[in-house]
């Protein structure tokens, strides 16, 4: 059909844009064969209208811009042919909502997708400001695109906030960590000024990338915890904030 030929021409376009870089054999690791399946999938049940530029390429997963229904999305597809997958493992096996996944790789990673759209849903529904997921197909997550105008919003690491506003942003932040543990039984896990975007005018925090977040149940729920506390804390102390992580650390652990 159409829109799969626009998805090809789409992939062919995003390959020759990046033809010159080391970001090729990502790029066409990330298309592979069962992901251009799953892209058809979501393009003919109408949620992905066409594909779009990339937004980042990480680790794990790339991150696109695409046309939806009706709106922007953010597509993140977690690369099946991904090396870096040992340690998934440990956070799936030690969360009990994922005891009968089967453990092939494939199988790892599709958990893993639906584990961050859960958080996401989790989050979301305790109040903290997060892209509201729309699908997970196998290894890809459609969500809300945070930005305008094709611009995505910027990390928290890329910009410089006056003395209060950084006060209020550390403060939401903060309570978020906190209403996640007590109200959503999850830990973020990768908690950093590099998984925190920032709205522009309002400077309001959003929490993103939680694919790795685990629930109170975890073995190591305390130590993500404790790490994202102390991410958080460091990264204000040039905004003059000074507090002391196992404090906070205590006082949200102790429900
Ligand atoms: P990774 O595991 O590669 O770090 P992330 O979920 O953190 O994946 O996404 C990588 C980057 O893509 C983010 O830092 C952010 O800039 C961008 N991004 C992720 N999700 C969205 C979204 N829903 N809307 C806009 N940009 C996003
Ligand atoms: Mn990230």
């Amino acid at each position: 059909t159409n829109k799969v030929k626009r998805i090809d021409t789409e992939v062919d376009r995003l390959r020759m844009r990046r033809k010159d870089t080391d970001t090729l054999k990502v790029t066409e690791n990330v298309f592979d064969e069962p992901t251009l399946k799953t892209l058809y999938t979501l393009s003919s049940k109408g949620i992905l209208k066409a594909m779009g530029g990339p937004i980042s390429t990480g680790k794990e997963a790339n991150v696109f811009l695409a046309e939806g229904e009706d709106r922007d999305i953010a597509v993140k597809i977690y690369r099946i042919s991904s090396s870096t997958f040992n340690s998934m493992e440990d956070y799936i096996l030690g969360d009990p909502r994922f005891r009968n996944v089967r453990h092939s790789k494939r199988d790892i990673i599709f958990a893993w997708t639906k584990k961050e759209q859960r958080n996401l849903i989790r989050a979301k529904e305790v109040g903290i400001r997060v892209p509201e997921p729309i699908v997970a197909e196998r290894n890809v997550l459609v969500m809300e695109f945070l930005g305008e105008n094709e611009k995505p919003y910027p990390q928290l690491k890329d910009i410089r906030l006056d003395k209060e506003v950084a006060r209020e942003a550390y403060d939401t932040i903060i309570h978020y960590i906190d209403v996640l543990y007590k109200e959503a039984n999850l830990v973020h896990g990768d908690l950093s000024e590099y998984n925190i975007l920032v709205v522009p005018e309002t400077n309001e925090p959003v929490f993103i990338d939680m694919g790795q977040s685990v629930t109170s149940e975890h073995p190591r729920s305390r130590d993500f915890l404790l790490r994202d506390i102390e991410n958080i804390v460091r990264y204000f102390k040039k905004y003059g904030i000074d507090e002391d992580p196992h404090g906070l650390y205590s006082s949200i652990r102790d429900k």
